[in-house]
């Protein structure tokens, strides 16, 4: 199987006091004087014996050498340090579709495949590390998201961050991940979803046309009704609205009725996203209610699919392997698994649209993957 590139490496770090944001750079980048001296580490990979070092000797003192995996950083990167630590984590990776801000871990729902489960304890600092990270991002970065958690729970320090980001980020379109129910509140989807129109997306994630349905998958009752609340307010705003569904046993059944009303109900959205499960978090220890081998619902996925296309809404699949998919589907699955937990089976050597196909979260053992996985040997192959 192949390797994630990781976000994280060990290092010889020296020099750190507090915990430190800073912005790679090569020499040459540097001087060209976009970011104070005190912000950068400079990478010097170009001097005998010390290749993969990073340094910085203007006046800190901070100094990186020996990494344990040079692939992980590399010029443009931003990273964080802490004191007296080895490890060396990229919070924003140049040249990566999947670049993410991780605002909070505070949600207000408990989704049953939520791979990433919040925690309900202070973790506001956060909101000054995404600040600070926004602040050292490439400018002519296209698109950057944000996700928790919940983090319109953020409340006006998301608005903030939105502000943040417009100043220093002017022409990048953020991507924020919100359950929308906070922003059935008139007034506060309008201070903060009014702002940036043109550069936002709101991300927000449906599983069900009827109640019982939604409510049931994010484990809170009232929250249907809550999201349609917050996507009209976002439709009234003229806002940006991608919706999400990520697709197992408990949302296939009805994901055509689903398709039908998001046309006939929510026609402003601009993009529909049809998720495979992530296997992580909520969604490994709830397996058994969850798991439907894609290979059964393609079916319906074609349904829905075209049911949307055919009235001129933009759809993609997400994270499903092209092998499972039937041919028709192909042009509308995205390589969508970030590139830290993204990875190839065995079973793909050999595999002529491996450069396109989105493979598998490096989470997803065998017992994840679809029975109809099988490298494909030439393009006239169909699922
Ligand atoms: S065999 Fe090919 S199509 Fe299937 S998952 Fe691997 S790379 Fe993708």
């Amino acid at each position: 199987m192949s390797q994630a590139l990781g976000l994280h490496t060990h290092a010889d770090v020296r020099g750190v006091e507090g915990i430190r944001i800073l912005k790679v750079l090569t020499a040459a980048e540097a001087m060209e004087g976009q970011y104070s001296l005190e912000d950068i580490l400079i990478w010097e990979d170009w001097l005998p014996g010390t290749a993969g070092s990073i340094h910085f000797d203007s006046g800190n003192g901070i100094s990186i050498s020996r990494l344990r995996d040079d692939a992980v950083v590399k010029p443009g990167d931003v990273i964080r340090l802490r004191p007296n630590a080895s490890l060396v984590s990229v919070l924003y990776r140049r040249g990566s579709k999947a670049n993410t801000l991780f605002a909070t871990e505070q949600c207000n729902s408990d989704c049953i495949m939520c791979s990433q489960p919040p925690r309900n304890e202070d973790d506001s600092w956060r909101v000054d590390e995404v600040e600070r990270t926004i602040e050292l991002v490439d400018r002519d970065e296209i698109q950057l998201g944000m996700s928790g958690g919940e983090p319109t729970l953020l409340r006006d320090r998301l608005g903030h961050l939105i502000d943040v980001a417009s100043r220093r980020l002017p022409e990048t379109v953020l991507h924020i991940l919100s359950n929308g129910r906070t922003l059935g509140d008139r007034e506060f989807a309008t201070q903060v979803a009014g702002r940036r129109l043109q550069h936002v997306v709101w991300a927000v994630p449906l599983y069900g046309d009827v109640a019982d349905l939604h409510d049931e998958v994010v484990r809170a009752a009232g929250s249907f009704n809550e999201t349609l609340d917050g996507l009209y307010q976002l439709g009234r705003l003229g806002a940006r609205v991608e919706l999400r569904v990520v697709l197992h046993k408990m949302t296939i059944g009805r994901l055509p009725q689903l398709a039908s009303f998001i046309y006939r109900r929510l026609p402003f959205v601009e993009h529909v996203a049809l998720m495979g499960l992530e296997p992580m978090g909520f969604a490994k220890r709830n397996r058994d209610q969850l798991w439907i081998d894609p290979a059964d619902y393609t079916t319906q996925l074609q349904e829905a699919v075209f049911h949307l296309h055919n009235r001129g809404i933009t759809t993609s699949i997400y994270n499903l392997p092209l092998c499972v998919l039937p041919t028709q589907l192909w042009p509308f699955a995205e390589q969508s698994i970030s590139d830290w937990k993204n990875v190839y089976a065995k079973d793909c050597e050999g595999c002529v649209v491996m450069s396109r196909c989105a493979g598998f979260f490096a989470s997803a053992g065998q017992a994840w993957r679809s029975r109809s996985v099988r490298p494909i040997i030439n393009e006239g192959y169909a699922a």
